[in-house]
Protein backbone atom coordinates (compact mmCIF):
# COMPACT_ATOMS: atom_id res chain seq x y z
CA UNK A 1 0.00 0.00 0.00
CA UNK A 2 2.50 2.50 1.21
CA UNK A 3 4.24 1.70 -2.53
CA UNK A 4 1.54 2.00 -4.12
CA UNK A 5 0.70 5.49 -2.44
CA UNK A 6 4.37 6.81 -3.41
CA UNK A 7 3.74 5.61 -7.25
CA UNK A 8 0.90 7.87 -7.18
CA UNK A 9 2.93 10.46 -5.49
CA UNK A 10 6.06 10.50 -7.80
CA UNK A 11 3.25 10.62 -11.12
CA UNK A 12 1.48 13.51 -9.81
CA UNK A 13 4.84 15.65 -9.19
CA UNK A 14 6.12 14.86 -12.21
CA UNK A 15 2.97 16.11 -13.52
CA UNK A 16 3.03 19.06 -11.57
CA UNK A 17 6.92 19.96 -12.84
CA UNK A 18 5.54 19.56 -16.05
CA UNK A 19 2.57 21.74 -16.06
CA UNK A 20 5.14 24.19 -14.20
CA UNK A 21 7.16 24.34 -17.10
CA UNK A 22 4.42 24.99 -18.93
CA UNK A 23 2.97 27.60 -17.27
CA UNK A 24 6.12 29.60 -17.12
CA UNK A 25 6.53 29.49 -20.97
CA UNK A 26 2.62 30.49 -21.81
CA UNK A 27 3.98 34.36 -21.22
CA UNK A 28 7.13 34.08 -22.67
CA UNK A 29 7.41 35.32 -26.77
CA UNK A 30 7.09 32.79 -29.30
CA UNK A 31 10.81 31.89 -30.39
CA UNK A 32 9.71 29.68 -32.90
CA UNK A 33 8.13 30.11 -36.71
CA UNK A 34 4.97 29.02 -37.21
CA UNK A 35 5.45 27.37 -40.67
CA UNK A 36 3.42 27.38 -43.03
CA UNK A 37 1.16 30.57 -41.42
CA UNK A 38 4.52 32.44 -40.79
CA UNK A 39 7.29 32.17 -43.82
CA UNK A 40 10.71 32.60 -43.28
CA UNK A 41 12.66 35.79 -44.15
CA UNK A 42 15.21 34.62 -46.54
CA UNK A 43 19.07 35.68 -46.89
CA UNK A 44 19.12 37.89 -49.93
CA UNK A 45 21.35 35.30 -52.24
CA UNK A 46 19.13 32.02 -50.77
CA UNK A 47 19.42 29.72 -53.09
CA UNK A 48 16.11 27.58 -54.25
CA UNK A 49 14.36 27.08 -57.17
CA UNK A 50 16.05 27.91 -60.49
CA UNK A 51 14.32 29.87 -63.05
CA UNK A 52 15.30 30.22 -66.84
CA UNK A 53 14.55 33.47 -68.77
CA UNK A 54 14.01 31.52 -71.98
CA UNK A 55 13.31 35.05 -73.92
CA UNK A 56 17.22 35.93 -73.17
CA UNK A 57 18.65 32.34 -73.23
CA UNK A 58 20.77 31.99 -76.48
CA UNK A 59 21.76 28.23 -76.37
CA UNK A 60 25.38 28.09 -75.85
CA UNK A 61 25.12 24.97 -73.10
CA UNK A 62 27.54 27.11 -70.53
CA UNK A 63 25.40 25.83 -67.72
CA UNK A 64 24.37 22.15 -68.61
CA UNK A 65 28.21 21.68 -68.88
CA UNK A 66 28.81 23.06 -65.94
CA UNK A 67 25.85 21.15 -63.84
CA UNK A 68 27.80 18.78 -61.52
CA UNK A 69 25.15 16.06 -61.89
CA UNK A 70 23.55 16.71 -65.33
CA UNK A 71 20.26 17.92 -64.31
CA UNK A 72 20.01 20.43 -67.07
CA UNK A 73 19.21 18.67 -70.52
CA UNK A 74 19.27 21.42 -73.50
CA UNK A 75 18.54 20.67 -77.60
CA UNK A 76 18.89 23.56 -80.06
CA UNK A 77 18.10 23.80 -83.63
CA UNK A 78 20.48 26.74 -85.72
CA UNK A 79 18.81 30.24 -86.63
CA UNK A 80 18.93 30.78 -90.52
CA UNK A 81 19.09 34.49 -91.83
CA UNK A 82 15.63 34.24 -93.00
CA UNK A 83 14.79 34.58 -89.22
CA UNK A 84 15.53 37.61 -88.99
CA UNK A 85 18.50 39.26 -85.95
CA UNK A 86 17.44 38.13 -82.44
CA UNK A 87 18.90 39.79 -79.99
CA UNK A 88 18.90 39.53 -75.87
CA UNK A 89 18.66 41.53 -73.15
CA UNK A 90 21.70 42.34 -72.86
CA UNK A 91 22.74 42.52 -76.66
CA UNK A 92 24.14 39.11 -77.05
CA UNK A 93 22.97 37.79 -80.93
CA UNK A 94 20.58 34.40 -80.46
CA UNK A 95 21.97 32.29 -83.43
CA UNK A 96 20.40 29.16 -81.98
CA UNK A 97 16.87 28.21 -81.38
CA UNK A 98 16.63 26.51 -77.65
CA UNK A 99 14.12 23.12 -78.37
CA UNK A 100 14.29 21.76 -75.25
CA UNK A 101 15.31 23.04 -71.93
CA UNK A 102 14.83 20.57 -69.13
CA UNK A 103 16.36 20.91 -65.44
CA UNK A 104 15.66 17.84 -63.46
CA UNK A 105 15.01 19.66 -60.22
CA UNK A 106 14.78 16.55 -58.19
CA UNK A 107 18.51 16.04 -59.25
CA UNK A 108 19.67 19.68 -58.44
CA UNK A 109 22.08 20.10 -55.54
CA UNK A 110 21.47 23.75 -55.28
CA UNK A 111 25.14 24.67 -55.88
CA UNK A 112 24.33 27.41 -58.32
CA UNK A 113 26.75 26.29 -60.24
CA UNK A 114 25.07 26.96 -63.34
CA UNK A 115 24.19 30.63 -63.20
CA UNK A 116 27.50 31.63 -63.33
CA UNK A 117 28.72 31.10 -66.39
CA UNK A 118 25.64 32.27 -67.96
CA UNK A 119 26.37 35.15 -70.61
CA UNK A 120 23.33 36.90 -70.28
CA UNK A 121 22.37 35.52 -66.72
CA UNK A 122 19.23 34.39 -67.81
CA UNK A 123 19.44 31.29 -65.04
CA UNK A 124 19.13 32.13 -61.87
CA UNK A 125 18.30 31.26 -58.24
CA UNK A 126 14.65 32.45 -57.02
CA UNK A 127 13.53 32.30 -53.22
CA UNK A 128 10.87 29.55 -54.26
CA UNK A 129 11.30 26.93 -51.69
CA UNK A 130 7.98 25.15 -51.72
CA UNK A 131 8.04 22.81 -54.95
CA UNK A 132 7.09 19.39 -53.60
CA UNK A 133 5.09 17.42 -55.91
CA UNK A 134 3.51 13.64 -55.35
CA UNK A 135 4.88 12.52 -59.13
CA UNK A 136 8.57 12.48 -59.23
CA UNK A 137 8.24 13.26 -63.64
CA UNK A 138 6.51 16.56 -62.41
CA UNK A 139 10.04 17.74 -61.04
CA UNK A 140 11.45 17.99 -64.23
CA UNK A 141 10.67 21.68 -65.19
CA UNK A 142 10.07 22.42 -69.14
CA UNK A 143 11.51 25.94 -69.93
CA UNK A 144 11.60 25.48 -73.72
CA UNK A 145 8.97 27.62 -75.33
CA UNK A 146 8.54 25.91 -78.79
CA UNK A 147 5.77 23.73 -79.22
CA UNK A 148 6.40 20.41 -81.22
CA UNK A 149 5.17 21.91 -84.41
CA UNK A 150 7.51 24.93 -84.18
CA UNK A 151 10.30 22.68 -83.43
CA UNK A 152 9.70 20.34 -86.58
CA UNK A 153 9.38 23.99 -88.62
CA UNK A 154 12.46 24.71 -86.98
CA UNK A 155 14.11 21.64 -87.91
CA UNK A 156 12.80 21.43 -91.43
CA UNK A 157 13.67 25.08 -92.01
CA UNK A 158 17.50 24.73 -91.40
CA UNK A 159 17.70 21.35 -92.83
CA UNK A 160 16.28 23.17 -95.96
CA UNK A 161 18.42 26.14 -96.10
CA UNK A 162 21.42 23.87 -95.64
CA UNK A 163 20.67 22.05 -98.76
CA UNK A 164 20.34 25.12 -100.81
CA UNK A 165 23.71 26.11 -99.59
CA UNK A 166 25.13 22.62 -100.39
CA UNK A 167 23.53 22.70 -103.51
CA UNK A 168 24.51 26.57 -104.43
CA UNK A 169 28.57 25.70 -103.17
CA UNK A 170 28.02 22.26 -105.65
CA UNK A 171 26.90 24.39 -108.47
CA UNK A 172 29.57 27.62 -107.86
CA UNK A 173 32.52 24.94 -107.82
CA UNK A 174 30.89 23.42 -110.83
CA UNK A 175 30.74 26.72 -112.83
CA UNK A 176 34.73 27.19 -111.32
CA UNK A 177 35.60 24.09 -112.93
CA UNK A 178 33.99 24.50 -116.37
CA UNK A 179 35.21 27.71 -117.04
CA UNK A 180 38.63 26.38 -115.77
CA UNK A 181 38.37 23.89 -118.28
CA UNK A 182 37.16 27.06 -121.05
CA UNK A 183 40.16 28.95 -120.04
CA UNK A 184 42.72 25.83 -120.48
CA UNK A 185 40.72 24.96 -123.99
CA UNK A 186 41.51 28.47 -124.93
CA UNK A 187 45.12 28.75 -124.01
CA UNK A 188 45.68 25.22 -125.73
CA UNK A 189 44.38 26.87 -128.93
CA UNK A 190 46.18 30.21 -128.44
CA UNK A 191 49.40 27.64 -127.67
CA UNK A 192 48.73 25.89 -131.25
CA UNK A 193 48.12 28.69 -133.42
CA UNK A 194 51.96 29.98 -132.20
CA UNK A 195 53.67 27.32 -132.52
CA UNK A 196 52.49 27.43 -136.64
CA UNK A 197 55.58 28.00 -138.68
CA UNK A 198 55.97 31.01 -140.51
CA UNK A 199 55.34 31.18 -144.49
CA UNK A 200 58.41 31.37 -146.43
CA UNK A 201 57.29 31.40 -149.99
CA UNK A 202 58.88 34.79 -150.70
S1 LIG B 1 22.16 24.47 -59.09
FE1 LIG B 1 23.88 23.05 -59.37
S2 LIG B 1 22.94 21.02 -59.47
FE2 LIG B 1 21.28 22.52 -59.77
S3 LIG B 1 21.13 22.71 -61.99
FE3 LIG B 1 22.53 24.32 -61.29
S4 LIG B 1 24.57 23.42 -61.46
FE4 LIG B 1 23.10 21.73 -61.58
S1 LIG C 1 24.30 29.38 -69.93
FE1 LIG C 1 22.55 30.78 -70.01
S2 LIG C 1 22.37 31.31 -72.18
FE2 LIG C 1 23.66 29.50 -72.08
S3 LIG C 1 22.23 27.78 -72.35
FE3 LIG C 1 22.45 28.12 -70.13
S4 LIG C 1 20.77 29.49 -69.61
FE4 LIG C 1 20.99 29.57 -71.81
Amino acid sequence: MRQYLKNTWDGLWTVLVGMKITLKHIFVPSVTIQYPDVKPVLPERARNRLYVNMADCIGCLQCATACPVNCIEIETVKAIPADGPRITSNGKKKALWVTKFDIDIAKCCFCSLCTYPCPTECIKMTDVYEFSEFNREDLVYNFASLNEKEIEEKQNNYNKFMEEKAAAKEAAAKAKAEAAAKKAEEEKANNKSNDKPEDKTE
